[in-house]
């Protein structure tokens, strides 16, 4: 199954709204049916033959039947996640931030992809904001379950992609069909967007899974 975790290049000057990436990727990938989702924090988990093309629904994770669909999820410090099952020809894309994952949408997609004939799933978590640079309140921590890292001096961390990860593997997952990228984007400036870093002006990191032939820069998948 193809995939991408896009580097910064392929969105610049984009102002990273939804159809503003969905036109984008049309023109980049022409023939390929694109998805992209309005991306509200939820748990929401929409079904591509569900929508039309060009549809934009409110929604967090998106599952297609097609692996020649091309299914996207922008993100610039939330968790990218892309998955996949060969054998039963699924691909999912899932945004996963504080409050998605605090709403375990990345264990309730990869269960829904089980429910639909999923199996021996696969997943690759992409660039997102790291342990080192995502510093939280206690809200955070409490609607996530987790116990927080310290840096001594009183500052609370959590590690996302590591939660991510934790939800695929409760969800069945060995750790073996598990590919996590590990780089932070506030660190990594030359090649992500952050949110922490770059506040309301950060534009869009793009993931995409599905499709036939196109190449982006970024890191490949699968
Ligand atoms: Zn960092």
């Amino acid at each position: 199954m193809k995939g991408i975790f896009c580097t910064r290049e392929v969105s610049e000057g984009i102002d990273g709204k939804a159809h503003s990436v969905l036109s984008m990727l049309n023109s980049a990938l022409s023939g390929c049916s694109v998805y992209c989702l309005d991306q509200v924090h939820s748990d929401r988990i929409v079904l591509a033959q569900d929508l039309s093309l060009g549809d934009i629904p409110e929604a967090d994770a998106i599952i297609s039947r097609n692996p020649d669909d091309v299914l996207c999820v922008r993100t610039a410090d939330c968790v990218p996640v892309l998955a996949w099952s060969e054998e039963a020809r699924l691909i999912a894309a899932i945004h996963a931030g504080w409050r998605g994952l605090a709403l375990q949408i990345v264990e309730k997609t990869i269960r829904a992809m089980k429910a639909m004939g999923g199996r021996d799933i696969h997943a690759s978590i992409g660039p997102a904001i790291g342990r080192c640079c995502y510093e939280v309140k206690t809200d955070v921590i409490d609607a996530l379950g987790v116990e927080p890292e310290t840096d001594g001096e009183g500052s609370l961390f959590v590690d996302l992609p590591k939660v991510a990860a934790s939800q695929l593997e409760k969800a069945g997952l060995k750790p073996h069909a598990i590919d996590m990228k590990a780089l932070c984007t506030s660190c990594n400036k030359d090649r992500f967007f952050s949110f922490r870093r770059q506040g309301d002006k950060a534009g869009r990191n793009i993931s995409a899974i599905g499709g036939k032939s196109w190449s982006l820069p970024g890191l490949q998948v699968g």
